[in-house]
């Protein structure tokens, strides 16, 4: 058996005490890409979880490293997409063994992820001529005009 990357985060509710715990670890479950958005690694998670009653309650941080086009220059840059305060609770009862924190992590980090990405908040964009446009033909005109 190969060593595989994790591909779900799951929480191991016999590994949790009572009190709650500390759960951390990397796993690849971004799937998310585009033409602008590619993310490489996978998903670093310091999580405390407790169970409290019928509910598991999950609070702490996720991290993703991206590589995103700024919109102002359309550079490549590397940037990381992190969530400090995911919090999250989950039903569970006798039962339980697992709950699956994948969908509620990967959306997290999704909607974490800046709507118009800058390379820096100094980006000067994309050069523009002083005078903005300037298209050859209609200079052409201005010429029949005299
Ligand atoms: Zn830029």
């Amino acid at each position: 058996m190969d060593a595989e990357v994790e591909e779900r985060l799951e929480i191991d509710l016999a590994a949790i005490p009572p009190e709650g715990g500390t759960v951390e670890g990397e796993v690849d479950i971004i799937d998310y890409e585009d033409e602008f958005v590619h993310p490489f690694g996978g998903v670093r998670y310091s999580l405390f979880v407790q169970p409290v009653g019928s509910e598991l309650l999950v609070k702490g941080r996720l991290e993703q490293d991206f590589d995103l086009v700024c919109s102002r220059c359309g550079c490549d840059f590397d940037t990381t997409s992190k969530v400090e305060d995911f919090l999250q609770s989950y039903e569970i009862g006798e039962k339980t063994q697992k709950v699956d924190l994948t969908t509620d992590a990967r959306d997290s980090i999704i909607l974490n992820l800046p709507t118009y990405p800058v390379c820096s908040e100094a980006c000067p964009g994309v050069e523009t001529k002083p005078n903005g446009f300037q298209d050859g033909r209609w200079s052409a005109l201005d010429e029949l005009k005299k």
